[in-house]
């Protein structure tokens, strides 16, 4: 995984947690403020029945109010009258008379007894009956599901201010300022009813914590997995580092010999009586073939992907060269190469091959090396079919195992888990092979069976000039 790709994860990853997160955030918000909603709600809901539980009239709080109003004007007229010593009539409604119109002749008894009448009534909070308040108010917000603390008040609202008429034992002035409020009469906006919870928030928070904690929980969980996986990527990044640099030290340190090598055939070659000999020859080819994989074969498996230098080649020539040099590599009495090659002799493909040859070569090894049997059959077959040549290459190995079909051309892939370490590789022969073949133009696949064998094809651009 390069830079890049890294730190888009890492910013994708940090988008994602931080997207959940913010959702979360608002969601819980947005429930918090649905139970406030609904908490107020119920309250005033409950302020209503409180109220008409209390069971007051309008028409008495009415009644209360004109005797209100009467008291001056009576106290007036009664002053006046004694300064005055005039004479003043009354005629009043007796209600006991069928509304019949009496005078009342007794005015000091008549004033002194609607005075007293006006007293009693001046507070309409007199008529209630305070003491069953609290009562009241606790049943009502226990039916409607509220069980936080309340405290409340009966206020009468005057000029000089609000005055507390009757309170729960620990309401504070300051709780005068609560929203929970309700007029006492229907008709008097004076006296209302002021109800108040300390423990409000506490009280609704309560109600959302058991979603909040999940949701710490799972975002806590999300919150661990992101680091484990950076941390997972980091390491991965670190060994793959250290495997890139152990593989250039090794292709750095098997230059040294290979060019010694080159440098001891080419003093051998220049003496002239062993200079045509076959095996000198094949040691030259080798040691050239050597070199080029471990110059620019392993090179360009690891970083980029090699420029090719292609030159026109006779195909029938090329392969045929390459199976002898096979064949004399191997020399073992075991294994059986053969070679068949059905394209016509004019038949030419444009060929790198000092990569090309590596990339077959791959496959014939691996037609040796992934096989068990006793005798072990490799055979070779071109041909030429719509401007493309086919080299097929067919072994009796122990065939590739399905789950590793779809793996084998990938780099560092070594099928066959089980037995593996029996065989060695490293697992970029047929990552190669197929960059390489792909680089020419051409493809590479197979067809195997396990415990019979495999048959590689490698399909090239080809024409007959
Ligand atoms: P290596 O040979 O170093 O493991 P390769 O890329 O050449 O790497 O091959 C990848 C894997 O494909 C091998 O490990 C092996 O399991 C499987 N494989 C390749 N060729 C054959 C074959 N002819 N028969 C069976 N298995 C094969």
């Amino acid at each position: 995984m390069n830079k890049k790709t890294f730190i888009l994860i890492i910013v994708l990853m940090s988008i994602a947690l931080a997207g959940t997160v913010s959702v979360q955030i608002l969601w819980m918000r947005n429930a918090v403020k649905i139970q406030e909603k609904q908490f107020e709600q119920n309250v005033f809901a409950s302020l209503k029945t409180i109220v008409a539980k209390l069971g007051i009239q309008s028409t008495i709080v009415k009644l209360s109010a004109e005797f209100l109003d009467l008291d001056d004007r009576t106290e007036k007229i009664y002053n006046d009258s004694i300064k005055t010593q005039s004479k003043i009539t009354i005629f009043a409604l007796d209600t006991e008379k069928n509304d019949s119109v009496v005078e009342i002749n007794d005015l000091e008894k008549f004033f002194k007894k609607l005075k007293i009448e006006i007293k009693e009534t001046k507070d309409p909070l007199q008529k209630l009956n305070l003491n069953l308040l609290d009562t009241i108010i606790k049943n009502e917000l226990k039916e409607r599901g509220i069980n936080s603390r309340c405290e409340f008040a009966a206020v009468h609202k005057t000029e000089k201010g609000e005055e507390i008429k009757y309170k729960s034992k620990n309401f504070k002035t300051s709780y005068l300022k609560s929203k929970f409020k309700t007029n006492i009469f229907i008709t008097d906006a004076d006296y209302f009813l002021v109800l108040y919870f300390p423990d409000k928030s506490k009280y609704i928070y309560k109600s959302v914590v058991p979603l909040l904690l999940l949701s710490v929980f799972f975002t806590l969980i999300i919150l661990a997995t992101f680091i484990i996986t950076v941390n997972v990527i980091l390491k991965q990044k670190k060994l793959s580092e250290i495997k890139t640099d152990f593989i250039n030290n090794i292709t750095h340190e098997l230059k040294t010999p290979v060019a010694t090598l080159k440098v001891a055939i080419s003093t051998l070659k220049q003496d002239k009586t062993i200079s045509e000999n076959k095996t000198v020859m094949l040691l030259e080819r080798q040691g050239n073939r050597l070199q080029k994989i471990t110059e620019r074969v392993i090179d360009s498996s690891f970083n980029n992907k090699p420029n090719i230098n292609a030159k026109k080649i006779n195909v029938h020539k090329y392969f045929e060269y390459l199976i002898t040099d096979f064949k004399h590599s191997i020399n073992d009495k075991n294994i059986t190469v053969s070679f068949k090659s059905k394209v016509p002799e004019n038949l030419f493909a444009k060929i790198d091959e000092t990569y090309l040859t590596p990339a077959i070569i791959n496959i014939l090894d691996n037609a040796v090396k992934y096989n068990d049997k006793e005798h072990k059959e490799v055979s070779v077959t071109v041909f030429s079919k719509d401007n493309f040549l086919f080299a097929e290459i067919k072994d009796n190995g122990t065939g590739i195992a399905e789950k590793d079909k779809k793996m084998i051309f990938e780099k560092f892939y070594r099928g066959m888990k089980g037995n593996i370490h029996k065989v060695k590789g490293l697992g970029i022969g047929l990552f190669f092979t197929k960059q390489i073949t792909e680089i020419h133009g051409g493809t590479v696949y197979f067809e195997s069976k396990k415990g019979e064998g495999t048959k590689f094809t490698v399909k090239l651009p080809a024409e007959t000039l």
